[in-house]
Parts: structure tokens; sequence; C-alpha cells
């Protein structure tokens, strides 16, 4: 088993459900297990400003999956959940993003790994942090809580929104 960490975000057509759902369906995948949970956040569009904040989280997986075969398994939920790509980081029902596959380093077409805004995004560093603590350290070499202090938005919020506890997560939304 390889311990993979994915970030969700979502800002249209009720964000907080959109999380719900995108996490029963991560805990279906196969050969995948749904092991933790972060708190929900609530940020800025890091795009074009004319979008309605995001909401943000993060899961921790335990699977036998290929990296590339996770991220084609993340594409096909949101594609299932009704993603429509209109503008770079522009507004979306909901976005997953490979971070983490073990120590994997992938520079490809399709994936990159670590994900490419991990080390500089508060809205995917906080999350992570709840998962593995902020004295966690980065592929970088760095530290979470370094790399959170050095984070410039500040309008980071954590929100009193529950995501499904691992335990109901076998259980169809
Ligand atoms: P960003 O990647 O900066 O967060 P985004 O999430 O809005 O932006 P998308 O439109 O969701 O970008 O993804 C574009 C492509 O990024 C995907 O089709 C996928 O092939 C590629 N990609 C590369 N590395 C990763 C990764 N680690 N996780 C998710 N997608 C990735
Ligand atoms: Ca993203
Ligand atoms: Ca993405």
């Amino acid at each position: 088993m390889i311990e993979a960490f994915v970030g969700l975000g979502s800002n249209i057509e009720d964000p907080g459900k959109q999380l719900d759902t995108a996490c029963h369906r991560l805990a279906a995948l196969p050969n995948t297990q749904l092991v933790a949970l972060s708190a929900v956040y609530e940020s800025p569009p890091m795009g074009p400003p004319d979008q309605p904040w995001y909401l943000n989280a993060c899961v921790r997986l335990q699977t036998t999956q290929t990296p590339e075969s996770l991220l084609g398994a993340l594409l096909a939920i949101e594609e299932s959940m009704g993603r429509v790509r209109h503008r770079r980081w522009g507004e979306r029902c909901i976005d997953l993003d490979l971070l983490l596959f073990g120590d994997s380093r992938i520079q490809s077409d399709r994936l990159t790994l670590p994900h490419p805004g991990l080390y500089i995004r508060d809205f995917v560093l906080s999350p992570l942090s709840d998962l593995v603590g902020s004295e966690y350290v980065m592929p970088n070499g760095v530290d979470i809580g370094t790399l959170l202090a050095g984070c410039t938005t500040g309008s980071l919020m954590k929100r009193d929104i529950q995501l499904p506890t691992v335990d109901s997560l076998g259980i169809a939304p």
C-alpha cells in the first residue's frame, strides 16, 4: 500500500455537498482505502476574482493503484460529477488534485508529482497539515508550518462544515 493525499476544491453548485459526494466516490475507488479527512476551509479564488470563494479539504488514501491510474480515477470522478472546464483556475463544481503519492516524483505531460502548487497554497497546506501535522517535512525538505508561514494571502478560514466520517463512507450519500 502506498499513501497518497488528494486535495479537494469546489466553488459552485453547493460546494459543501460537492465535497461530500467526492469523498464518497474517493472512498469507493478500487484497491484504495480512504483513511482520513481534514477539516473544511474557505479560500478566495486563486484565479479570476469574479467567481465565488472556494471550499477546500484534503483526504489521505492508501492504495495499490499506480499514480497514473489514480490520477485517471480522480479525473473520472470530476467528470462523473459534471465538471466543465471554462477557463484556467475558473469556477468548478469539483477539483481533485493528486498532491503526494508516496515519495514519487513524476514530471510528464499528464502528471506532475508532487503537485506543482503544493508548497505555495495555504488552502492545500492547511488541510494537509490536519492530516500529517505542521512539522511534517515535505519532499522539498521544508516542513508544512514553515511553508504555511510563507504563504501570503492570509484569507484562509476554517469552516464549521463536517465531511463524512471515515466510518460512514461505506454508506451511499
Ligand atoms: P492546478 O493544477 O494549478 O491546481 P487546476 O486544478 O485548475 O490547476 P485542472 O484543469 O484541474 O487544473 O487540471 C489540468 C491537468 O493537470 C489535468 O488534466 C492533469 O492531467 C494535470 N495534472 C498534472 N499533475 C497533476 C496532479 N498532481 N494532480 C491532478 N492533475 C494533474
Ligand atoms: Ca487544482
Ligand atoms: Ca486539478
